[in-house]
């Protein structure tokens, strides 16, 4: 089948080439020149495990190219995916400019064969039809649209997309079923459903899935601060909530709280979705709150550590991705926490495996930390050290060479990703998230 992906970011870029490989006819576009030249030249503009490879074997393939116009690129495709930014506007809404125009462009051009319009973004209630207005304002005819959320996780993003564990297509029209349930044959068995519905619930359902697991993260971090203060085992109460079947393992691990750019700004895009429909989501501004309070613990806790002041201080970060296995740092807690840090005068020195170069692109602050390459380096006379990500080689970290690489080894382990007494053996002062400080004797 001939497609076409616009945006080809995280989700465009992913969707565009494993539809290729599965044997479609992919062409992605994107206003981004540099970006596409790269894509052209087969590098992968972002770090995401596996992407490279199917990227290569698609082009060699001849079944993905890569291109600036938008005429050019949708020209004779059956489907056309919109996987366009929606960021979040001041007042939590999501910023639907880049779809709507991209909508209107779409409108203006002919299309001789029927053409489906799939929004991909993560897209508020009604944009369906705000998109289908759009197009049918600017003369555009026989197309029809249709809402097929996205829920690939970055650092999983092409086994996701590969194996979904389900596919949500929301149309009431009877052509578009067909021919997306053709596009998705390859990626669908028993195990792994396409979901039919209709527009509206296919909308609402990315926003219902992402403040879910937003909820859990959240109810965890606050049961955290009860295993702290009684000096119950938060692995433990883990391990008894996760073998409960209703509730389940994943998605249980207390922590400096959640970034990225889908949580925060899914959440705050349906808390406004409900307000405007009269309805205050009580739990997601709670979840808002208490993610807040999660980024500000390891300053909290420094600063009583240090009696009071950072200023002056040296404080290693180890991770600035949102998550392990991206290089995405949209919303990252690393960088709150770099924030804080600096407000109180501390010294920051940071290190990541993959996000040190968006780094400096794109956080405003970048001038006024050191940036190392090394994890090691990045320690080198620190009088603290916060994990914020738990990158693999942060737990596979030689504990002897951090010890000596700071004076009076003091950790901060912002994802627990180190039993206590293990640290109290190696001699580390300790702090981690839900469990009582580890102090060694002066
Ligand atoms: P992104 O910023 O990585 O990519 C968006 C791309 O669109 C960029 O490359 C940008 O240059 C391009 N673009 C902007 N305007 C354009 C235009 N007029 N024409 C062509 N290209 C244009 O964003 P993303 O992370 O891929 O997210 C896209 C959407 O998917 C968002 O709604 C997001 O919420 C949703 N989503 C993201 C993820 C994720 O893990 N990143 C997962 C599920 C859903």
């Amino acid at each position: 089948m001939r497609v076409a992906v616009v945006g080809t970011g995280y989700v465009g870029l992913v969707t565009g080439v494993c539809l290729a490989d599965a044997g479609h006819a992919v062409v992605c576009i994107d206003t981004d020149e540099a970006k596409i030249a790269e894509l052209k030249a087969g590098n992968t503009p972002i770090f995401e495990p596996g992407l490279e490879e199917v990227l290569q074997r698609t082009i060699s393939a001849g079944r993905v190219s890569f291109t600036t116009k938008l005429s050019e690129g949708v020209d004779g495709a059956a489907v056309v995916f919109l996987a366009l930014p929606t960021p979040p506007q001041d007042d939590g809404s999501a910023d639907l400019s880049y779809v709507l125009s991209v909508a209107k462009a779409l409108g203006t051009l002919d299309r001789p064969e029927f053409q489906i319009i799939v929004d991909k973004s993560t897209v508020p209630v009604g944009t369906s039809e705000k998109v289908t207005e759009v197009i049918r304002k600017e003369g555009g005819t026989n197309f029809t649209v249709v809402s097929n959320p996205e829920f690939l996780r970055e650092g999983f993003a092409v086994t996701d997309f590969m194996k979904p564990e389900r596919i949500v297509v929301g149309t009431d029209d009877e052509r578009a079923v067909q021919i997306m349930t053709s596009l998705y044959a390859p990626f669908v068995d028993d195990s792994r459903p396409l979901i039919i519905t209709d527009a509206p619930t296919a909308e609402l359902s990315k926003y219902a899935a992402n403040t879910f697991l937003v909820a859990k993260i959240s109810f965890m971090n606050e049961i955290a601060h009860i295993c702290e203060e009684t000096g119950a085992d938060i692995d433990t109460l883990r391990d008894i909530l996760g073998s409960d079947s209703r509730i389940g393992h994943r998605f249980l691990f207390p922590g400096i709280g959640y970034g990225g750019s889908c949580f925060p700004k899914d959440v705050r895009a349906l808390y406004y979705t409900s307000e405007y429909y009269g309805y205050e989501f009580k739990m997601l501004n709670a979840s808002l709150a208490v993610n807040a309070q999660q980024h500000a613990v390891p300053v909290e806790r420094l600063k009583e550590h240090f009696g009071g002041s950072l200023k002056g201080k040296k404080i290693g970060i180890w991770g600035l991705a949102f998550k392990p296995n991206t290089d995405d740092i949209r919303e990252a807690p690393a960088l709150t926490i770099i924030d804080m840090l600096l407000e109180e005068g501390a010294i920051v020195s940071a290190y990541d495996p993959e996000a040190i170069e968006n780094v400096k692109l794109h956080y405003s602050r970048a001038k006024e930390i050191t940036l190392s390459y090394h994890k090691y380096a990045a320690i080198e006379q620190a009088d603290a050290l916060i994990i914020a990500t738990e990158w693999q080689e942060f737990r596979e970290a030689d504990l002897e060479r951090v010890k000596t690489a700071m004076d009076k080894p003091v950790l901060f382990d912002g994802r627990n990703i180190f039993k206590s007494e293990d640290m109290r053996t190696a001699g580390f002062t300790y702090y981690s998230i839900g469990r009582r400080a580890v102090v060694q004797p002066n």
